[in-house]
């Protein structure tokens, strides 16, 4: 049998590799049959050392800061260029590493590509402030990069992460570290390479597929890192954010969700089960944005729920590249029993499983992670399976009587991520959006995500926005600069 290909990572242009079966390897498994999608170089916390000092070395000495923005967007405009011309086979990887389906990969890449291009366009666009003078001087805000940051991200839309954090922290002028999922660490790979033949200066930016307790904390308490851009789960993101804290290094959390997702009574019942049915069970509901707690208006709860379950049972569950897939698996057989946990404990709790509730029978699915998806209700708000993110394909189904009871109820969490409503009532549309605690509100719409509209949470799903000139401000630090125009000597 052949040995793996083992893909090492490089810090400053070097390869770092390690042998065959030794415990230096991060094997990728490929949710979908179980086989072996990749077999990495595992980093440690040395490397983390290495690949600062390194990225020191390339944020001082390399031209990259200096480059005036429209110089930078060349290279940037160029990386997002070579990830398109990769398209099949990055998302071909990618949907190896994490079991989603080949269309969503293949969207994963383009938003990647797109991310690139918009932050070479910020840079052509970009304008510092001016203030009008107040005296004899004249000044001007600008933004500076920080030095070193640190990227770390989760395993649910692998490429697409990277990029969002990457780009605009390299088009700040930046050097870069990312910390991939150890679930999916093949397209971080992947990109740094792109990065590279695309004429990025050496050291600016390297990926360590490693342990998250092991190199993404190293990342984050190193002395030479100067910022944490973080997206994962709300306890993760709170520890990180307790050292950020003690550092007193600014950091971007992108959390968990548990976002509601409202149907009233005048809404148009086909698009929003269409609507309700994507924003839960697209990506398996492996989403930090899935509406995964469903409200609907009492007087049509019955008509609606049976039109959702009736179509959610027919929904195809199957391999990532069957034509037609619906849903893949989720991405992992301990994530799929945590969903499954959670079913169950939504079982003891005395919800009703509707539809789902359990793996396929599909003969030819047996080996993957997959789980059918599954709507429960008979329960109330308070329960823990509509209190705590499941991160699967589980929707929660609740009545309400009225726009006061679904704000109540809808804010009635530790979570503030999304919302999402159907109706055809606007001015309720505008009056609800604006009492929802949450920071993206889709109307008569759901999970639709524009690359220059800041994204973000409230309340324990996070803070700072990604995204847009806010991505690129969460990237940089401000210095105000200050030139006299006296024509006299100052005196006291
Ligand atoms: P985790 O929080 O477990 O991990 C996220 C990343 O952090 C991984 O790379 C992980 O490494 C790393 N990590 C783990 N522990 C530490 C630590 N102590 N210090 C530094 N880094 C660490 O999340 P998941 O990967 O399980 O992702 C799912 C979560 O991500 C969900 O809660 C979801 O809601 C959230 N998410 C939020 C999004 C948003 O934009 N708001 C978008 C997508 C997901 P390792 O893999 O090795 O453990």
């Amino acid at each position: 049998m052949d040995a793996p290909i083992i893909k090492s990572f490089r810090i400053g242009g070097t390869s770092r590799d390690s042998a065959v079966g030794s415990s230096a390897v991060i094997t990728s498994i490929n949710p979908a049959d179980g086989s072996i999608a990749g077999t990495v170089t595992r980093a440690t916390a040395q490397d983390v050392d290495d690949a600062v000092a390194v990225a020191w070395d390339a944020f001082r000495n390399k031209p990259w800061r200096k480059l005036r923005p429209d110089q930078r967007a060349t290279t940037l405009y160029e990386i997002g260029r070579r990830l398109l011309l990769e398209r099949e086979s990055l998302a071909r990887l990618q949907m190896q590493d994490s079991g989603k389906p080949m269309k969503e990969c293949l969207h994963m890449v383009d938003a990647a590509a797109g991310h690139f291009r918009y932050y070479a366009a910020v840079c052509e666009t970009w304008q510092n402030e001016m203030t009008s003078p107040r005296g004899e001087y004249f000044s001007m805000a600008l933004a500076e990069p920080f030095g070193v940051v640190a990227c770390i991200t989760p395993w649910n839309s692998p490429i697409m992460n990277e990029a969002q954090k990457a780009a605009p922290a390299l088009a700040a002028g930046n050097a870069v570290l990312i910390k991939p999922s150890e679930e999916t660490p093949q397209l971080a790979l992947e990109l740094v390479r792109i990065c590279y033949e695309a004429g990025l200066p050496e050291g600016l930016i390297t990926a360590l597929p490693g342990y998250g307790e092991d190199v993404g904390a190293a990342m984050v308490k190193h002395p030479g890192v100067r910022m944490v851009s973080f997206t994962g789960g709300t306890d993760t993101g709170r520890a990180i954010g307790a050292i950020a804290g003690q550092r007193l290094i600014p950091v971007g959390l992108e959390l968990g969700g548990k976002s509601p997702h409202i149907v009233f009574e005048d809404a148009d019942i086909d698009r929003a089960v269409a609507g309700v049915m994507s924003g839960i069970f697209g990506s398996a509901g492996q989403s930090c944005v899935a509406g995964s707690r469903l409200f609907v208006q009492k007087s049509i709860y019955k008509r609606f729920m049976e039109s959702l379950v009736e179509k959610t049972r027919s929904l195809c569950v199957g391999l990532p590249d069957d034509p037609g897939v619906q849903m893949g698996p989720l991405v992992s057989k301990a994530h799929r029993d945590k969903v499954a946990g959670y079913v169950d404990i939504g079982r003891q709790e005395g919800g009703k499983i509707l539809v789902g509730g359990d793996r396929p029978t599909d003969p030819r699915l047996q080996n993957g992670c997959f789980y059918m998806p599954t709507i429960i209700d008979g329960l109330t708000n308070r329960a823990r399976v509509c209190q705590e993110e499941i991160f699967g394909p589980v929707l929660v189904a609740l009545p309400f009587e009225d726009e006061a009871d679904v704000i109540e109820q809808g804010n009635d969490t530790a979570f503030g991520l999304a919302a999402g409503m159907w109706t055809g009532d606007y001015a309720r549309a505008w009056r609800v959006a604006r009492e929802l605690e949450a920071g993206s509100v889709w109307i008569n719409t759901y999970k639709q995500s524009h690359i220059a509209t800041p994204f973000g949470g409230f309340k324990d799903s996070g803070i700072g926005r990604e995204k847009g000139l806010h991505g690129l401000r969460l990237y940089s630090q401000v210095k105000s600069v200050y030139f006299g125009t006296h024509e006299k000597p100052m005196g006291l």
